[in-house]
């Protein structure tokens, strides 16, 4: 990240960060010289699985996982949240509305938020299509959830209820203790008190904030490698023991039976790092970004009076994001100078902002489209500096000009 120069000001590390050369240190042996497939029985598969399990190890000490056997690797958070979601409801089809006895005409029901993440959003509107019920929450003007609508929305076939940690667009942080002891009350009035499931997605809050799967109450947690300086193509899905799940990749039966295909060792390896990195750092990292990102609204405020906040205004967000109404400006236009400036941000989340579409999270805060498409999310991250922010206020202010 020191390599970023002046002329090229990152400002989207929500959507990805670099990966530190500590981590690239830990990765590089597992490409060549320790290459083995850590299904082989020989040497070479031995110090592949022992890197491996290392990591799973490591990964589920630092989320407070009674057991390696929690963290399963994935290809990502995307692919972490659909074994989440569909995993679940697959089983609970399969055990539970099926059979002798069971009620067949029930429709599983999926709980998330109205402004979680892609992979959640259209994982359960796929799920949806094929018989579950999904209620989404409504949020308040800073995102987060009401916990009232949660309770009411609660019935005994809600298989999982899914509320990411801190959203990729505002910086939210919901409060998911207060979720867990919801469902807890609710459990202990239920047939299967198995049910229903907590999941979070805990992509853009680890690097961060705490990440404690007992602290936080859940019994599925996502992670990816990319939002914590590690490498793309590889996550987490925690899953607490027991948690009744069926695989979506099959084949040979990698990772406990949830997801078949031989393991990314150097990934997987380099995951690991830097969750062991950002875990000792987060702290120090987290209140560095937090004075940055006030400093950054600061001056923006001062050269654009107009501009406003989307989501939390205050403390209670996550630090590295600062999502900004332009009014008058079309983001995609603003976008489109800062690139030429050096200046990278984004409309939103990276996996839709090249179809151009307009926020939905956005919306679901209470704004109309209009809002959504004249805001744009700054994120920060440890490669930012106090002269990253002046050079890049400078840049907005010629941008808003024209
Ligand atoms: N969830 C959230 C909250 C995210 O911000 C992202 C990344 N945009 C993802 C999931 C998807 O992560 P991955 O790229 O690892 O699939």
């Amino acid at each position: 990240y020191l390599s970023l120069s002046m002329r090229r000001l990152y400002f989207d590390h929500a959507a990805s960060t670099p990966v530190g050369p500590r981590v690239l240190r830990a990765m590089r042996p597992y490409f060549s010289r320790e290459f083995g497939n850590p299904g082989s029985l020989h040497s070479f598969g031995q110090k592949a699985i022992a890197a491996v399990d290392a990591a799973r190890e490591n990964i589920g000490k630092l989320i407070g996982a009674k057991h390696f056997r929690e963290v399963i690797f994935t290809s990502g958070a995307t692919e972490a949240n659909n074994l989440a979601l569909r995993g679940a409801v697959e089983f609970y089809k399969k055990n539970h509305l099926t059979g002798e006895g069971a009620d067949t005409s029930a429709r599983p029901r999926i709980i998330i938020s109205a402004i979680e993440h892609e992979s959640v959003f259209e994982t359960a509107k796929i799920l949806e299509q094929q018989g579950a019920e999904v209620i989404k929450l409504p949020v308040n003007k800073e995102g987060v959830i009401d916990i009232v609508a949660l309770k009411d929305a609660l019935n005994e076939h809600t298989v999982v209820i899914s509320v990411m940690h801190v959203n990729n667009e505002t910086g939210t942080i919901q409060p998911l203790r207060e979720i867990k002891f919801m469902i807890d009350a609710f459990r202990k009035e239920s047939r299967r008190p198995e049910y229903p499931l907590f999941h979070t997605d805990a992509a853009q809050s680890f690097a961060y904030l705490y990440c404690d799967v007992e602290l936080l109450g859940v019994d599925m947690m996502t992670l990816s490698g990319h939002k914590m300086y590690g490498p793309k193509g590889v996550g987490a899905l925690y899953v607490r023991q027991r948690v009744p799940l069926v695989g979506q990749v099959s084949g040979g039966g990698q990772e406990f039976g949830l997801r078949s295909g031989t393991e990314n060792v150097p990934s997987i390896v380099g995951f690991a790092k830097a969750a062991q990195l950002a875990a000792a750092e987060r702290g120090k990292t987290a209140t560095r970004i937090t004075a940055l990102r006030d400093e950054l609204w600061r001056r923006i405020k001062s050269i654009a009076p107009a501009a406003e906040i989307n989501g939390p205004a205050g403390d209670a967000k996550a630090p590295h994001i600062l999502n900004i109404y332009f009014p008058g400006h079309a983001a995609q236009d603003l976008l489109t100078r800062f690139d030429r400036a050096g200046l990278a941000a984004s409309s939103g989340s990276a996996c839709r902002s090249r179809a151009v579409e307009s926020s939905y999270v956005i919306e679901a805060l209470g704004y109309d489209k209009a809002r959504a498409a004249s805001s744009i999310r700054f994120s920060l991250g440890k490669g930012t500096t106090k002269r990253h922010i002046v050079t890049a206020v400078r840049i907005i202010e010629r941008a808003l000009a024209k």
